[in-house]
């Protein structure tokens, strides 16, 4: 162990993960915590890394307040319709009463913004999207971050959490390991927040092989976010609303441009308008529901599944009317050149060109996450001017862990926040984390060298068991005594898919199956204790794949607590096939015991705070 140097860094805040949301915690932390040391940790590159590496074409989230658009109060309607009602309509308020101010700030850092030349207004794309020229994006906002923390290290991945040995249950930073040197490194911190994003590649994804990598979300998003604080001992929520996306196929470029800007429509192997069809047997399982407007993501993802199932697919996006529009057409593939350049690159290797041919679409495997269609992700405390007893304790967007805060992806519970929204998100944590520094909430922090090592242990064994394990090694990869991090993750994702709810089995599960998929978890996790790795970029893939593997366990657990199909459309409990408002209208929070490695679950209720606020000011 000694041949990896040990560097440690006190700092005030420390900010885990350079994305949207640690970005923006970054820059806030500095702007109320003047005189504190602020640290920004970042497993890539800060300029390149997260979701947004490659840049977006529309900002998803903008109120557009100063023209009266729409109001935070729509936005949490929006949310609460899209994740058929469960969402933490605290969180979402908060937000979205913020976000507009965010946005602006990008506007005035440099980010191209188109505008409706009529009006001078941010061009919409739809209610709640505005277009931009967004390829510099993630370099904008890392300047903002680069600007404002102490430092800011690359190329370290972040593996566990410090706990202060002084007082239960309370933070005293992280320690990761860098991937280019392999030092080790300790950063002891008064308040973190984690912003380390979704998790994609638990579930078998649809491009393997070759194509392996190539996934909706970003394929760098491990669940550092869920499996540091989970490892922690923090409560999560709705860990069971993974999301499916429909996308073009096998590229798994966006829709939201086509369907918004470009008016395009999809349709059925015969032409047909097949959501439809499907309307009757929908509301069957999910009642009114089905009579929202918009139809909620989730079951229009339902009616594609259906369909396919019918036999009705392939399911094509009817491109070759908007197309013949040059401006549209151009539209059309600028949307991917900026954003998702694969996209582009397939339909040429499949020689289509969408004004002629009408491109396929496809539902993705699953992903979880807490900025998107969806609202997986920690428990934290909501602001004290709109929470509920239940939602509140102390500091907003704190976890259940004193002095750890989440932002972004990390965050359940507030679905739609996108890029801008996560950035917000990470701003609103940085405050409170600074506030939580001042009121002395950190003073006596205790994390002994002795912690620290024991985690140096940890981090390293991979390195250890490939030394020795390599002798014995029959052909190519194969060895008795460790499996490889590539391995280990084929094996993971065949759990998922095939018992939890992936794309083996058109995206359904039951009590039976997830029971055999949790103890299927279980022997994984024993056998991850030998997962070896020949170098630093491998000790990265055996650090993500452990984070992803306890992310699947919770995901798992949440899936069988919740005895209804919340979601048709993202994934069904074919033993209880229907919505069940009676019983279920209510939000999961689990608890993983750091000591027993046992979940607990929990029923929590979920209060409608927009329309109840609006029914008393009525009264
Ligand atoms: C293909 C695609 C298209 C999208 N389109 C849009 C759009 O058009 N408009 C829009 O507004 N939003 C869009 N989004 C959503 C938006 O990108 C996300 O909502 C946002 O990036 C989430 O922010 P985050 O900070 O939580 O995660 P990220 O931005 O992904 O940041 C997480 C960061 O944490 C780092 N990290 C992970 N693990 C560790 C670790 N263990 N240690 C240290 N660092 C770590 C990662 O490298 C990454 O930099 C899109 C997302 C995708 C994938």
């Amino acid at each position: 162990m000694a041949r990896h140097k040990t560097h440690y860094e006190d700092c005030d805040v420390l900010v885990v993960g350079g994305g949207m949301a640690g970005t923006g915690a970054t820059f806030e932390a500095r702007h109320w915590g003047r005189d504190m040391k602020i640290i920004c940790v970042e497993k890539a590159n800060i300029d390149r890394s997260g979701a947004v590496a490659q840049g977006l074409y529309a900002i998803n989230c903008y109120m557009g307040m100063q023209w009266g658009e729409n109001q935070p109060e729509d936005h949490v309607r929006y949310a609460r319709n899209d994740l058929m009602g469960m969402v933490r309509e605290d969180l979402g308020y908060d937000m979205a009463r913020h976000v507009d101010s965010t946005v602006h700030m990008f506007d005035e850092w440099g980010l191209p913004m188109m505008k409706n030349e009529e009006t001078g207004r941010y061009l919409r794309e739809g209610k709640w999207q505005i277009m931009i020229h967004g390829e510099s994006y993630k370099p904008i906002v890392a300047e903002a971050a680069k600007k404002s923390a102490d430092k800011i290290y690359n190329r370290i991945m972040i593996t566990h959490l410090l706990m202060d040995e002084s007082q239960e249950n309370r933070v005293g930073g992280a320690v990761g390991f860098n991937m280019r040197t392999g030092d080790f490194h300790v950063f002891r911190a008064k308040a973190v927040i984690v912003a380390a994003g979704g998790a994609s590649h638990i579930f078998k994804p649809r491009a393997v092989g070759e194509g392996m990598g190539r996934t909706w979300y970003a394929p760098w998003s491990n669940g550092s976010a869920y499996a540091l604080p989970i490892a922690a001992g923090a409560k999560m929520t709705q860990m069971e609303n993974r999301i499916v996306l429909c996308r073009f196929k096998d590229g798994y470029g966006p829709v939201g441009a086509y369907f918004l800007h470009l008016k395009t429509y999809t349709q059925n192997a015969n032409g047909e308008n097949y959501e439809k069809k499907w309307y009757e047997q929908t509301k069957e399982l999910v009642g009114e529901y089905i009579d929202h407007h918009p139809t909620p993501t989730c079951l229009r993802n339902h009616a594609f599944i259906q369909e396919t199932m019918a036999g009705g697919g392939p399911i094509h996006m009817v491109t070759t009317e908007a197309f013949q529009d040059p401006h549209l057409e151009t539209v059309g593939w600028e949307n991917f050149l900026g954003m998702t350049v694969g996209q582009a690159v397939v339909w040429a290797s499949q020689n289509i060109d969408p004004k002629y041919t009408n491109p396929e679409l496809t539902t993705s495997e699953p992903y979880v996450m807490g900025s998107h269609a969806t609202c997986s992700g920690a428990w934290v405390s909501g602001p004290e001017d709109l929470s509920p007893p239940e939602y509140f304790w102390g500091y907003n967007r704190m976890l259940t862990i004193d002095g750890l805060f989440g932002a972004g992806d990390t965050v359940g519970g507030s679905a739609h926040k996108f890029s801008s929204g996560s950035f917000t998100e990470g701003r609103l944590a940085a405050k409170a984390a600074v506030k939580y520094i001042e009121d002395k909430k950190a003073e006596g922090l205790k994390v002994s060298d002795k912690q620290c090592e024991d985690f140096k242990t940890k981090v390293y064994k991979p390195l250890e068991t490939y030394t020795v394990a390599q002798n014995e090694i029959t052909g190519g990869t194969v060895s008795p005594s460790y499996i490889s991090p590539i391995q280990g993750l084929q094996r993971l994702q065949r759990i998922m898919d095939e018992y939890v709810g992936g794309i083996a089995t058109n995206y359904m599960t039951n009590a039976n199956m997830l029971k055999r998929g949790l103890e299927l978890l279980a022997w994984l996790e024993e056998d991850l204790e030998n997962v070896g790795a020949e170098d630093y970029h491998q000790l990265m893939r055996a650090w993500e794949l452990k984070h992803r593997a306890l992310t699947s366990q919770c995901v798992t657990e949440h899936t069988m607590f919740r005895e209804e199909t919340r979601w048709p459309g993202y994934y069904y409990r074919g033993d209880h096939m229907k919505l069940d408002d009676d019983n279920w209208h209510c939000l999961t929070v689990s608890r993983r015991d750091p000591k027993t490695g046992k979940f607990s679950m929990e029923k929590v209720p979920v209060y409608h705070i927009v329309d109840e606020n609006e029914k008393k000011k009525a009264s």
